[in-house]
């Protein structure tokens, strides 16, 4: 059986049903978990997820299985502005999760001073410190590291507010080797200069994209893609993922609105079995169980049935964030064109962490006839939870205030959903892929196993790895519905 029906636990349970294993999903809430699509002006737009990476082949593939894969479309802008004392200013070319590779467009884009450009160029000579990896031996924080190499205001101007958007999160505690691993990897390269390191790996990545020929993905909707994209959607949406993985499991006990409150394990002769236990006071007596919750729901769930796992998983801290969803005349708000969004760093002192154009980023969102706007804003991050004190008309008037700062608003929003994400961003602490090795070997030959964004990746994709892994650990294996390419 599986615990919880978010993208993890339904891919899970998918993969179970292929390899003819017959399976129970049992969650509490809605399907879909964190992946969220809901009608905004007449429109379907993610209120959370929005989109996920090519770059890694978990996604793609499932998407090609349930036949999805000739839906997709990537976004249509791909540069992104950075709001900085009361300006909107592009993020440099050549990036490489907020590492500059080019000096030159870095001191062009005016995010970092004259000498947070020298200071980032000393990068080039300094020999290996404290922070670095290959000296430390071991993980390290995101932030110390970078600071060391590139100094404070690259830091605090670029790296934290990209890394900090996709995980809700600090770098000053943030594992290198878990959420950046490609930072990690250049950071293990020999050569003790990042931007050396991040430039020689843009070269692989481009000369490899090259031999292999432009994206295939994108045209859903006639939009050029000049360069390989790298993010790709459903058009109507990521719950499309969802209801494509519940239609192709017609045999699978789907229970919604029951929650798992204990699992036990129970040894009989020559087997053992799981006993479940459901909030109707009900037992399931399962042969084996894939736990898909959130980490602080899957600690205290496998406190009996697996101590150790239960023990480190319920030492992972969660950040909390929410997001505001809201349409407007386009003759309300500023220019949005030219860009998908706009991040905003911790100095700035605001609520909103992030706007994402939806219109502009998305080609399928643009409405011919209303010719509107629709942005999705993000409020909260680790260390930050000033909106959970607010109700739902302070904290619209609040964003509110701060869209104005960042884009201009002259009018009322036309439509408003506001989605409150408590506790769901787990932070990856560093040694925290040791200890999630540490927690496959705890459960290495029980009938037990854990999938999800608390493991090795806070992406779809790797939730999607995740959950194939948990299936096939289990000794199950399924047939691909369809060849790829077929
Ligand atoms: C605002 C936001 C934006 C994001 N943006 C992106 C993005 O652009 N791209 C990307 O790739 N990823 C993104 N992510 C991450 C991505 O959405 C998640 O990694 C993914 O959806 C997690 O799926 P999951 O199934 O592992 O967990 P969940 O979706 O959390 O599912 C777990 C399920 O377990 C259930 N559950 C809890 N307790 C119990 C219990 N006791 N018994 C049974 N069930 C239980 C819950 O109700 C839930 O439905 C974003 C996440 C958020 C919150």
């Amino acid at each position: 059986m599986v615990v919880g029906g978010g993208i993890t636990g339904l891919t899970a349970a998918y993969r179970l049903s292929q390899g003819g294993v017959h399976v129970t999903v049992i969650e509490p809430d809605r399907l879909g978990g964190k992946l969220q699509t809901s009608v905004v002006a007449g429109r379907p737009v993610d209120e959370t997820a929005d989109a996920f990476l090519l770059r890694v082949p978990w996604a793609l593939a499932l998407c090609h299985d349930l036949e999805v894969d000739g839906e997709l479309i990537s976004p249509a802008e791909r540069t992104a502005h950075l709001f900085l004392d009361g300006v909107r200013k592009p993020l440099p070319g050549g990036h490489v999760m907020g590492v500059p590779t080019d000096l030159d467009a870095l001191a062009a884009s005016g995010i970092v001073s004259a000498a947070g450009v020298e200071r980032a160029r000393a990068d080039l000579t300094l020999p290996p410190g404290p922070a670095d990896p290959q000296v430390a031996g071991d993980d390290v924080a995101v932030g110390p590291y970078l600071r060391s190499r590139l100094g404070d205001e690259v830091v605090d101007h670029l790296i934290d507010p990209l890394l900090g958007g996709i995980n809700a999160g600090d770098t000053a505690g943030m594992s290198l080797a878990a959420v950046v691993p490609q930072l990690d990897a250049a950071a293990r390269s020999g050569d003790p200069s990042l931007i050396r390191s991040c430039l020689a790996q843009r070269q692989r990545v481009t000369a490899a994209a090259a031999a292999a020929g432009a994206g295939d993905v994108g045209s859903a909707v006639g939009q050029a893609a000049p360069e390989p994209p790298i993010f790709a959607t459903p058009i109507g949406g990521m719950a499309r993922l969802i209801d494509a993985l519940v239609a192709l499991m017609p045999g699978v006990d789907i229970r919604e609105g029951r929650r798992v409150d204990a699992i036990e394990r129970r040894s009989a002769p020559g087997t053992e079995r799981v006993l479940v236990a459901l909030d109707d006071g009900s037992t399931l007596d399962v042969d084996a169980v894939i736990v898909t919750c959130p980490a602080h729901a899957a600690g205290p769930l496998l406190a009996e049935a697996a101590p150790d796992a239960s023990s480190i998983l319920s030492t992972i801290d969660h950040s909390s964030i929410a997001m505001v969803t809201m349409a407007f005349e386009r003759s309300s708000l500023g220019d949005t064109s030219g860009a998908s969004g706009c991040l905003v760093p911790r100095d700035q002192g605001m609520l909103v962490t992030a706007v994402s154009y939806a219109t502009s980023k998305w080609a399928q969102l643009r409405d011919p006839v209303r010719d509107d706007v629709i942005l999705r804003t993000s409020v909260g991050r680790s260390g930050d939870v000033r909106f959970a004190d607010l109700d739902d008309h302070q904290l619209t008037e609040q964003v509110l205030a701060d869209l104005d700062r960042i884009v201009g608003v002259t009018g009322a929003p036309t439509d408003l959903r506001i989605g409150r994400w408590l506790r769901s961003f787990p932070q990856y602490a560093p040694g925290h892929l040791d200890r999630m090795d540490q927690v496959d070997a705890s459960l290495a030959g029980a009938p037990i196993a854990v999938a999800g964004m608390f493991l090795r990746g806070v992406g779809v994709p790797a939730c999607i790895r995740s959950a194939e892994e948990a299936v096939a650990g289990l000794g199950v294996t399924w047939p691909t519905r369809r060849a790829l390419g077929g």
